[in-house]
């Protein structure tokens, strides 16, 4: 039998951790396919391979990088630590709650490092085109090479797409954006919050993106934050130069209206308004169209492509956990296409378990329950595979102590540390407040 061939579209931590899953299995002495992950950007890490460039790269693809200077993890580690490869292991000690990116960056390649997978990769490579052809039961993959600026195209048996979802914007219109006097962009291309220093800025949207951004600019010097919402507002004990108001309704010149009939002068309008799931390289039969929820549209156990479940996705769903999550569905797929793990020849059986996630996770209302639905999701794919079981009880734990921490004190969630469910031993206290830390490096991160 020939060895069947594996394409993994993305380097990020998804793609990573499909690699790893296929290392470990191969490190145990299996015989396991032949891997090859394409990647669009010069280095792996995904999102969390920061550029300041926005708009096109330096090969004219869309910048991939949503992520920005000074961006601090949003949930606690203990959240999303490798079961395989502890923060201890790491850094060798461990370390408090809420890294800085880069010192996040770092904890990703070490495993990847440790695995030794890089050659597996093809860096500078974006996938132009997917396509599967009935008669043979393979994928025709094409791509560019912008280092040997070629194009080719190869066949695999399966397909992985590991290309994440918070990279294109959403990007609603209001009248007067024309005609604004001061800049309007989207989170997606917002970098350095030192830019709104004494500015009154905007920002519009009401969840992560929101919060985050306007907090960094509020630590970075804004003269005033105005948050808007559509559905609800964030309601947090916010800072006294930081008001939440309804509805954008227009701008006209540098005065925003809202729909409560109030007006604000601003010099910034940040659109904090979410993104997209786009896959440009897939064709209508196979590409992905959700929208973001814990229970992806048409992916059977939340990775197998229903419509031709030859095709993977990882990491599609919108996110409690992330790191262990996409472990958790990286190996359930290494066994799937190993044949460890049967899927059902029966359409109908693969729908019957999509309609049944969307379902349950629309039984419940509030943030415990959709922590709870997430966490029993990863269970269930720990629990089908050699992925190493851990206390995802006690993850959720972190997760609901982190929320209760939010309530406290916004401006100071992150000074709070937690329990590792790997180790089992605390995080230490961060040696500054986060507010007052406006040096970010790993170097400053990592001094006790
Ligand atoms: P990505 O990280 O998006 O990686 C996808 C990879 O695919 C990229 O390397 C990209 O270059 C590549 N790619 C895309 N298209 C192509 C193509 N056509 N050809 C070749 N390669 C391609 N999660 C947390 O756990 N903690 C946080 O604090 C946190 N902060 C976040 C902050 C922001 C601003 C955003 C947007 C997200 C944050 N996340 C956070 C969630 C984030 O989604 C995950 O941490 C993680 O990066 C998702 O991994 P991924 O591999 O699925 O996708
Ligand atoms: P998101 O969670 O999808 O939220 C999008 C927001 O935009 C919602 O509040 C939505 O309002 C609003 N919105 C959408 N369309 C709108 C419109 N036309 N007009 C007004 N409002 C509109 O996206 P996100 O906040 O960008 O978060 C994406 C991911 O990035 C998350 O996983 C998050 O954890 C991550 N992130 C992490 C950090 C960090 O770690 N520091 C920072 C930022 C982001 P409705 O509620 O009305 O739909
Ligand atoms: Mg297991």
């Amino acid at each position: 039998m020939t060895t069947k061939r594996i394409a993994i579209i993305g380097a990020g931590p998804s793609g990573l951790a499909q690699l790893r899953a296929f290392q470990s299995a191969a490190a145990k002495g299996e015989n396991i396919p032949e891997i090859t992950c394409f990647e669009k950007q010069d280095n792996w890490g995904g999102l969390w391979n920061y550029t300041w460039r926005t708009g096109l790269d330096e090969n004219g693809e869309p910048v991939h990088c949503s992520m920005y200077r000074y961006l601090w993890s949003n949930g606690p580690k203990e959240g999303l630590e490798f079961a395989d490869y502890s923060f201890e292991e790491h850094f060798g000690k461990q370390i408090a709650s809420y890294p800085p990116r880069a010192v996040l960056f770092d904890y990703i390649e070490g495993r990847v490092n440790k695995a030794g997978v890089r050659d597996w990769v093809r860096f500078n490579t974006a996938v132009r085109w997917v396509a599967y052809d009935d008669a043979t039961g393979l994928f025709t993959v094409t791509v560019h090479d912008h280092s040997t600026d070629h194009v080719y195209s190869e066949t695999f048996d399966h397909v992985i797409v590991a290309s994440g979802h918070f990279s294109v914007p959403n990007v609603p219109h209001y009248p007067g954006f024309e005609t604004f006097n001061g800049r309007v962009l989207h989170a997606h291309d917002f970098r350095d919050a030192r830019e709104f220093a004494d500015k009154d800025i905007l920002v519009m949207g009401a969840s992560y993106s929101a919060e985050d951004i306007g907090s960094q600019c509020w630590k970075y010097g804004a003269k005033s934050i105005t948050s808007c919402y559509r559905s609800a507002p964030m309601g947090f004990n916010w800072p006294e130069n930081w008001e939440e108001k309804p509805a954008l309704d227009r701008v006209d010149g540098n005065t925003a209206y809202f729909k409560d009939g109030s007006t604000k002068q601003i010099d910034a309008i940040i659109l904090c308004t979410g993104y997209k799931h786009f896959f440009s390289f897939l064709p209508d039969d196979l590409r992905l169209k959700t929208a973001n929820r814990l229970a992806t549209a048409d992916l059977y156990k939340g990775v197998v492509w229903v419509h031709n479940p030859k095709l993977f996705y990882l990491g599609m769903q919108d996110q409690w956990f992330t790191f262990n999550m996409f472990d958790a569905q990286a190996w359930w797929v290494r066994d799937a296409i190993m044949g460890k793990i049967a899927i059902p020849a029966d359409k109908q059986a693969l729908l019957d378990d999509v309609r049944n996630r969307e379902t349950l996770e629309d039984a419940g209302e509030d943030t415990k329950y959709a922590i709870r639905y997430q966490a029993d999701y990863v269970k269930e794919l720990v629990a089908e595979t050699d992925y190493p079981s851990f206390d995802i009880d006690g993850a959720c734990d972190a997760f609901f102590e982190w929320k209760k921490h939010k309530a406290k004190d916004i401006m100071g969630f992150r000074n709070n540390s937690y329990k590792s469910v790997i180790t089992g031993t605390m995080a230490p206290v961060h040696h500054t407040p986060w507010k007052d830390a406006l040096d970010d490096s790993m170097e400053a991160y990592l001094r006790s």
